[in-house]
């Protein structure tokens, strides 16, 4: 186990999916403290706040090092701001590409929304490290995973808040297998087991059979990722990345 900063603690915005569960593991393996922070707003698919819960369970069992680490759960009530960006994953509309060149799962603000909540929760908590999945190199092109948004909001709230928060986003420059190969890192076999059980990524919010990738409709834009990202890391050798 690497050296913790001391006294350190983190907030990581934690959906129950894979990414966000590689996230976890990450700042268990460098913070004092960890809380877990997940939003309802609405989405149609209660499995994903499900699944948080087994994930959390699932990881005091499997890693005792990490578990008196881990501390409270929160669920912030974000059903308002769902209502006002309606989008795919919260109505019942098909997924497909907008006239923006956005999927039309792209929730507008959603990721802004979350940090000043995470924050809010953070502030009082006492936690300076706001953790969350965003990713830039293989995804949708979703502009509010981009480093460079959340750069101006770190500082947004750093300035709003009279605060030093720090936005760490782990995943930032990882492929999908690279992020399997950090999930192998962080916690060997145990952890990709895990992940592969107990997260949920199905935009569908549908379980079915347990695939070598994890459960999912295993068509839908987020189960064609994972399963693509699960078979380039198996093509390399299941390597592990060193966090
Ligand atoms: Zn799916």
């Amino acid at each position: 186990m690497t050296a913790s900063f001391e006294g350190a603690g983190a907030l990581v915005l934690f959906s129950g999916g894979q990414d966000s569960t590689v996230c976890l593991a990450w700042a268990l393996e460098r913070y004092d403290r960890v809380e877990t922070v997940g939003f309802d707003y609405g989405q149609r698919h209660a499995v994903e706040l499900e699944a948080r819960q087994a994930v959390r369970a699932r990881m005091l069992e499997a890693f005792p090092g990490w578990a008196p680490r881990l501390g409270p759960d929160h669920v912030l009530d974000l059903k308002g701001f769902g209502a006002v960006a309606e989008s795919a994953l919260t109505t019942d509309q098909a997924i497909k590409m907008t006239a923006r060149g956005l999927p039309s799962t792209f929730v507008p603000g959603r990721n802004l929304a979350f940090f000043v909540y995470a924050a809010a929760l953070a502030d009082r908590r006492g936690l300076q490290a706001l953790v969350g999945g965003m990713c830039e190199t293989d995804y949708s092109g979703y502009p509010d995973c981009r480093r460079d948004t959340l750069d101006a909001m770190q500082q947004a709230l750093n300035l709003g808040m009279e605060q030093d928060f720090s936005i760490q986003t782990p995943l930032m420059r990882l492929t999908k297998a690279d992020t399997w190969a950090l999930a192998k890192g962080l916690g060997g076999e145990t952890l990709v087991d895990l992940i592969v059980g107990e997260t949920h990524t199905c935009y569908l919010g549908e379980r079915g059979e347990r695939r070598a990738w994890g459960h999912g409709c295993g068509t839908c834009p987020a189960c064609e990722l994972r399963a693509r990202g699960w078979e380039a890391w198996v093509a390399q050798g299941r390597p592990a990345l060193t966090p």
